[in-house]
């Protein structure tokens, strides 16, 4: 498929803009105009040269190619929106807006589908269709603070990549993404606001590190041996626990970032103290913070989510043992909760 402008980074719409013959410096008025600027393009009281040069693409293919919304849905308590978005060869995306308190926190998806195949997750129940372009990940940006903006709102400051696929599955795509989008002179969000969720890929948290890519990693792991992990999340067969969790010592090791691990807890399976406990021993020596996740259910998983009292006894054994934990606020969950929810409900309403 055809690129568009959104897939540029800043030096790469430079260089464009140099072999075309219009002036370099050009770029940032350009560049000023896709990130900061009104969605029209040619409209914008460009220099001639650089306007001339953009008639003449914009006849042969799409400058900036703009999901088409088909939902917007706001949760109850009005915090949380949720977009499913259309792409141009009719894949649909999630992406979602949470407003916590004034910072606005975007959650993105890097890939349509998954094929990781995690039993409880809804996107892994759909499989894989493709990876997502970086300006397709980039345009969930620029939608949420469009969106944002309409409602009075200020900027989108965070954003976690927690969406629908994997991101270290689309490492290239996600990392040049996350150039654009960190860029001070355009949406500028800061790299110490993003947070890649990966489901263990191996190779790519080693990347991330020997990279030294300035974002924080969470990794989600939902159990604490090889066998019930694998339950779960069928890839610890390939990037199997003992592996992963040596790459997290590599990667805190090389980076002194502390790592932030995932756990979805579904009750009677991971959710007991026992298993708190052997999380714990297993962390010993990281510097971690967990992320407790109730189940959200799904129709493709017949687990059930965990009670909250469970849930509390389980954050009250990894306090003492010393590691802090938070309790994932099931936002949005009469939005259609998880990411990959209400992508899943769509389609399956129109098939
Ligand atoms: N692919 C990445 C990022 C997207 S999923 C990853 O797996 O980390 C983001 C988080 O949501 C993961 O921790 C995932 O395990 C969790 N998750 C997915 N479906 C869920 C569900 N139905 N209920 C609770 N957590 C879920
Ligand atoms: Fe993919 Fe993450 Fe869902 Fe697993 S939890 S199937 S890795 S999106």
């Amino acid at each position: 498929m055809v690129g568009t402008f959104l897939d540029l980074t800043f030096p790469a719409l430079e260089a464009q803009l140099l072999a075309a013959g219009v002036r370099p410096a050009h770029a940032r008025t350009l560049w000023r105009a896709l990130y900061r600027g009104p969605a029209n393009l040619t409209d914008d009281g460009f220099p001639p040269p650089l306007q001339r040069w953009l008639q003449a693409l914009q006849r042969e293919q799409p400058l900036v190619s703009r999901p088409e919304q088909l939902a917007d849905i706001p949760s109850s308590d009005g915090l949380t929106r949720k977009f499913l978005l259309r792409l141009p060869d009719g894949q649909t995306i999630e992406t979602v807006l949470m407003g916590y308190t004034g910072r606005h926190t975007v959650c993105l998806s890097t890939q349509a589908g998954c094929a990781m195949g995690c039993v409880f997750c809804a996107t892994g129940q759909g499989g894989f269709a493709r990876h997502l372009r970086p300006g397709e990940i980039v345009a969930q940006v620029l939608h949420a603070q469009r969106a944002l903006k309409a409602a009075g709102g200020d900027r989108v400051r965070n954003l976690v990549l927690m969406g629908m696929g994997e991101p270290l599955h689309n490492y290239d795509a996600v990392m040049t993404a996350l150039e654009i989008i960190t860029d001070s002179r355009g949406l500028n969000i800061g790299a110490s606001r993003i947070s890649i969720s990966t489901v263990g890929v191996v190779p790519g948290i080693r990347r991330l590190a020997a990279e030294r890519r300035p974002y924080h990693l969470a990794v989600s792991l939902h159990g604490a041996s090889e066998e019930e992990r694998a339950a779960l999340v069928p890839v610890s067969r390939r990037w199997p626990l003992a592996e992963l969790i040596e790459a997290c010592r590599e990667y805190g090791a090389i980076t002194g970032r502390r790592i932030f691990f995932e756990w979805t807890l579904v009750a009677g399976q991971n959710d007991s103290r026992d298993h708190a406990q052997r999380l714990a021993l297993l962390l010993q020596g990281l510097d971690a913070h967990i992320n407790l996740i109730p189940l959200n259910p799904t129709h493709g998983f017949a687990g059930t989510p965990t009670s909250d009292r469970a849930v509390d006894d389980f954050q009250a054994v990894l306090r003492a043992a010393g590691y802090p934990s938070t309790i994932r606020q099931r936002r949005g969950i009469d939005v259609a909760a998880g990411c990959g929810q209400l992508q899943r409900q769509s389609s399956r309403s129109v098939a």
